[in-house]
């Protein structure tokens, strides 16, 4: 089985390098199976970071997630987000208790606010920290939150922000320039989603090459790729059991300073600000 690194939060607990992501899942009623199939396999697999959101399928990605882990809830690191406009006090603890009944747990690892709007930040962390003084989630963290959003959140009084998860693959350099030092200087691992760019990463490009010389693919090497940063925690979503062994076994793939450079001249790392990205 490959291992999986484990990356250090602010708090000191380590959680998986490798996660899973369910966005796109419990949409099709004929692929659940294969879903709940693919995320069980992934947790077999050492994979035992999940992330979902309320907003996925409608709150049915939480429960598709809810029967994937039934009878596994302590393995698994358990990720989900409230929607912005659930962000005051009251609507983050109203919708948590909304995502513990669909996911059938009692409690949260890591609860993410989705993406910033109007909602004073100091509300959300209010619901937060009311959330974890009732037990209800162990950690909080952001998404989609660039640096003056992680400014103004720390001013708000957010401190103790476990993650921002945020997308970012070959393709999607900017946060290098900024987002991840000013995040490291606290001492906060990014997680980056859409990791494979949503399975369209350019064709014919270096990653097939270098891909060939490892005995890997594409997206293999796109995976190992993100998770080479040492503070790096990554959660592709693949619905396809095949897919998860393959990204598993990226945990594997080193890729050395020839692959790295190469990477480097067909997809430049960034030489100024660009404004965060979003899927
Ligand atoms: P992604 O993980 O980059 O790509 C998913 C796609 O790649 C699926 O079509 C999947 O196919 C395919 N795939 C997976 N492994 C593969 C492999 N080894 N080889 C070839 N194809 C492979 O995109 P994503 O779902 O947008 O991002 C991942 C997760 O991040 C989401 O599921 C969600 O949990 C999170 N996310 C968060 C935000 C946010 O705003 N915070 C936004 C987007 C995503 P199959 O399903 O058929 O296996």
């Amino acid at each position: 089985m490959p291992v999986n690194r484990r990356i250090k939060l602010p708090d000191g607990e380590s959680i998986p390098a490798l996660g899973q992501g369910t966005w796109m899942m419990a949409e099709h009623p004929h692929q659940r199976a294969q879903e709940i199939a693919a995320l069980r396999a992934g947790l077999d697999l050492g994979l035992t970071l999940i992330d979902t959101a309320e907003m996925y399928a409608d709150g049915g990605a939480e429960t598709l997630v809810g029967e994937a882990i039934e009878g596994r809830r302590d393995e698994v690191f358990l990720v989900s987000k409230v929607y912005p406009h659930n962000g005051t006090r009251a609507g983050v603890m109203a919708a948590c208790e909304r995502s513990l009944r669909r996911l059938r747990v009692e409690r949260l690892d890591l609860y993410l606010l989705h993406w910033r709007e109007e909602i004073p930040l100091e509300e959300s962390i209010a619901g937060f920290e009311a959330l974890q003084a009732a037990g209800k989630i162990r950690m909080w963290g952001v998404s989609n939150f660039d640096v003056t959003d992680m400014e103004d959140l720390f001013a708000a009084g957010g401190a103790a922000c476990a993650t921002n998860q945020v997308l970012y693959n070959v393709t999607r350099r900017g946060p290098e320039y900024d987002l991840f030092p000013a995040l490291s200087s606290r001492g906060i691992p990014p997680m980056a989603y859409s990791p494979l760019e949503q399975a369209a990463l350019p064709k014919g490009s270096v990653l097939e090459a270098i891909g060939r010389k490892h005995g890997a693919d594409a997206y293999q090497v796109a995976l190992a790729w993100v998770l080479r940063r040492p503070d790096m925690i990554a959660v592709p979503k693949a619905g396809d059991p095949r897919h998860v062994a393959a990204n598993a076994r990226a945990l594997e793939l080193v890729l050395d300073e020839e692959d790295l450079a190469a990477i480097d001249a067909a997809f430049p790392p960034p030489s100024r600000k660009r404004p965060l990205e979003m899927i």
